[in-house]
């Protein structure tokens, strides 16, 4: 197994700076999912690592080895496009046969990996079919077992579902979640679909404008984002945000309309903070309860799963909130609202996390008693 090392990795087109002076490891047998926003350069990267495009500056590393200056011949790698890169005119046992075949392996041993990427990826059934006779969801799955077949030890994925018809993507998109979990290489995989990512990787390489952001396991990054554009990016819709909600040197307990028990920050930072809170987390009660705040239901739309997205104005804020349909049913104009501390992540004004936490504060600290 093999990591992928990237060392002040940068590469301009003219004067855009398509990925900026990246520095980061991949770890060996991991898969890696590299999500952002269209042009944020999740490609560019890739393609350096594949050979495909010449930096501007800085290393690539397999392992030990240096392969800035290879060849993607060189590099041995398997590749995975948004079209199916097949062969027409063959069927799909050829298809994966061909690469097998230039590497000069046994006839059994090819016939021992044929084997074992068709049954992977779920397409016995089809393996004498020609590749005329597929929908492009199986092509593509066949470009996948050729890439998977030859068992290079890095394998990139370039956005493999985008282009595939929507009744195949789903049963590509589990047979690729098996493939993965069951391969041992090192696997880079290019998305803008937080779904997909979410369901794929071991670790997602968050990017924004050349940079990545957060590199972290799927949930973390979701639960604890270290920065405002993982809690906007992530999510449908992504979070709350609560701009100028507290001041980061605020000393001792105060009082939020938000919340039904006085706060205290847990830190110091300079400036004022933003109060994040996904909207899946803000919980709404249709009767009053002691840990919840009175709020005024502004709308109410159904979304994927059935769930509500409740929006619901406290005092001079408009909080977004996901509840369960059954929730929903039961909410008049009236409402309250609790918003979890343990769910909530502060941002500086830099929209970054300032090392600091919201906590409760005991009640005495608002009130000392002599
Ligand atoms: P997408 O999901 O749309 O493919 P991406 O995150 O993969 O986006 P890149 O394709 O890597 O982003 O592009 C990063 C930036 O570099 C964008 O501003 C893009 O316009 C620019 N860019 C990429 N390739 C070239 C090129 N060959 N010539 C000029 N500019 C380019």
């Amino acid at each position: 197994m093999l990591d992928i090392r990237v060392e002040n990795l940068r590469k301009e087109f003219g004067s855009v700076v398509a990925v900026d002076d990246l520095t980061i490891t991949f770890p060996a047998g991991s898969t890696t999912c590299l999500l952002g926003p269209s042009g944020c350069g999740k490609t560019t990267l890739m393609r350096m690592i594949a050979g495909l495009e010449t930096p501007t500056r800085g290393e690539v590393y397999f392992g030990d080895r240096c392969v800035t200056k290879l060849s993607t011949r060189a590099r041995n790698i398997g590749m995975v496009f948004q079209y199916p890169v097949v062969y027409r005119g063959s069927n799909v046992r050829e298809n994966i046969e061909l690469p097998l075949r230039a590497e000069k392996l046994s006839k059994a041993e090819i016939d021992r990996r044929i084997d074992e990427v068709v049954d992977l990826l779920e397409m016995r059934h089809a393996v004498d079919a020609s590749i005329e006779e597929l929908d492009n969801g199986t092509r593509q799955k066949v470009a996948v077992a050729r890439a998977v077949a030859r068992r290079p030890q890095i394998i990139l994925f370039d956005e493999p579902i985008t282009n595939v018809d929507i009744s195949s993507k789903l049963q590509l998109k589990r047979a690729l979640k098996e493939l993965v979990t069951r391969l041992k290489q090192t696997i880079l995989y290019v998305t803008h679909d937080q779904t997909e990512a979410m369901t794929l990787a071991d670790q997602i390489a968050l990017m924004k404008d050349g940079r990545i952001v957060q590199y972290a396991p799927p949930r973390e990054l979701y639960d604890r984002p270290n920065d405002v554009f993982g809690g906007w990016f992530l999510g449908n819709p992504g979070m709350n945000f609560i701009e100028n909600f507290v001041n980061g040197s605020q000393q001792g307990a105060f009082t939020s309309p938000l919340f039904a028990r006085p706060l205290r920050l847990d830190g110091r930072a300079a400036g004022p903070l933003t109060l994040g809170v996904r909207p899946e987390h803000v919980r709404v009660y249709p009767a009053p309860r002691s840990d919840a705040v009175p709020a005024r239901v502004l709308s109410r739309a159904i979304v994927v799963g059935g769930q509500q997205l409740v929006a619901l104005q406290v005092a001079d804020f408009v909080l977004k909130a996901k509840v369960a349909a059954d929730v929903g049913r039961t909410l008049t104009q009236e409402a309250w609202v609790h918003v979890p501390l343990e769910r909530v992540t502060l941002f500086g004004a830099d929209g970054h996390k300032p090392g600091v936490a919201l906590q409760h504060a005991v009640d005495e600290s608002l009130h000392p008693t002599p």
